[in-house]
């Protein structure tokens, strides 16, 4: 592992500081950090930098993109999903999806996931480890870079609990939204969570305009405890309760995503009692049929009973749309593509 330091982790304080030690001026430190974002993967590629600078760069410093191990492209939609290696050989992936508004993509946080959700691939082998804000932003700019298109929606919705990783997922979202930098949008970035409520009031407090969404997928405790560990710690009253005082803080609606699982959580009286439970809030409901994976015994509903489901949710006031399925062709639900590329090179 290169125990140098990853320049796409690095704040423009940072940047400014590490010109300063390195012995040339602060502002070098934005000239590195406009580099870094504009995507190049090696320090050579810094123009306006001196040759003397940049060797002592090189000594304690890199920027490199991830190769690519595979691509597998949706011959439906154009949604592409990456397998990405980072620099210790561990594995992660991302996925590209092409939209009229543009290109969207969805990162991992971590190498797999200790959160346990029942349905979810990413969290059968558990967490290997946190992703670093280099390694987070690592995947845009690798990617933007091998379809030479700009990125202008993130989604944290890869592998990995983001709130568990916090820190580094907040360094992140500085860095992408830096106007020197991607200039994101807080708008135009999802941050999904199964609710780990202490880190989601410290998340509150950035005040920041990302779009909350929360993994709720259940109406009730019973039903929850029995796909989600998390519940265990965060019940239900707990984490819709934490959702309010998000809401009031930040004044921004949240999103309750709810995988609808054939036979378990689909019922007319899973939507009513889920309709009472969101009563009132400043949310909405994204309905998304459960995308099956083999070692899982679930399966999902049909788009006839998220219909119906949406239908009693919207009856009873509550706003839900039924997420849109891209790279159904290609593996496309958290994890599944990575655990397979892993077990086949164990053979
Ligand atoms: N750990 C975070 C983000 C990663 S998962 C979270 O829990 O929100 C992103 C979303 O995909 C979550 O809502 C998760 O519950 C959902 N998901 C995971 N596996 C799925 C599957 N097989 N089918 C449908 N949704 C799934």
């Amino acid at each position: 592992m290169d125990s140098r330091i990853d320049l796409r982790s690095c704040t423009v304080e940072e940047l400014e500081s590490l010109s300063v030690r390195l012995g040339d001026k602060k502002f070098r430190g934005k000239q590195m950090f406009t580099w870094i974002h504009k995507g190049i993967d090696d320090i050579d590629s810094m123009e306006n930098l001196s040759k003397r600078f940049k060797n002592e760069l090189e000594k304690v410093s890199y920027i490199k993109n991830m190769d690519i191990l595979k691509v597998l492209e949706s011959k439906l939609d154009g949604t592409r999903k990456y397998l990405l290696a980072l620099n210790d050989g561990n594995i992660i992936e991302s996925v590209l999806m092409k939209y009229k508004h543009g290109n969207s993509i969805c990162i991992s946080t971590q190498v797999g996931c200790k959160m346990g959700c029942s349905f979810c691939a990413s969290t059968i082998g558990g967490v290997e480890r946190n992703l670093s804000s280099g390694e987070i932003l690592g995947q845009i700019l690798t990617i933007q870079k091998d379809i030479g298109e700009r990125v202008s929606n993130v989604v944290l919705m890869g592998s990995g609990e983001p709130l568990d990783n916090y820190e580094e997922v907040l360094k992140f979202l500085g860095i992408i939204n830096h106007p020197l930098g991607l200039n994101i949008g807080m708008r135009n970035i999802t941050l999904s969570t199964c609710g780990i409520a202490s880190k989601l009031l410290e998340l509150a407090k950035q005040k920041m305009q990302i779009t909350l969404a929360i993994s709720l997928h259940a109406p009730n405790d019973e039903l929850r405890n029995k796909i989600m560990p998390i519940n265990k710690v965060y019940n239900i009253e707990k984490l819709l309760d934490t959702c309010k005082k998000y809401i009031k803080i930040t004044n921004r609606r949240v999103t309750f995503e709810y995988s609808l699982i054939r036979g378990f959580n689909d019922k007319v009286e899973h939507a009513i009692e889920l309709s009472e439970k969101l009563k009132g809030m400043l949310c909405h409901v994204n309905l998304i049929p459960l995308n099956e994976v083999e070692e899982r015994s679930l399966v999902g509903s049909t788009r006839e009973t998220a219909y119906e489901f949406q239908k009693i949710l919207k009856k009873n006031g509550i706003d839900a749309t039924i997420r849109r399925e891209l790279g159904s062709d290609i593996d496309a639900a958290c994890g599944q593509l990575r655990k397979s590329y892993i077990e086949k090179m164990k053979k």
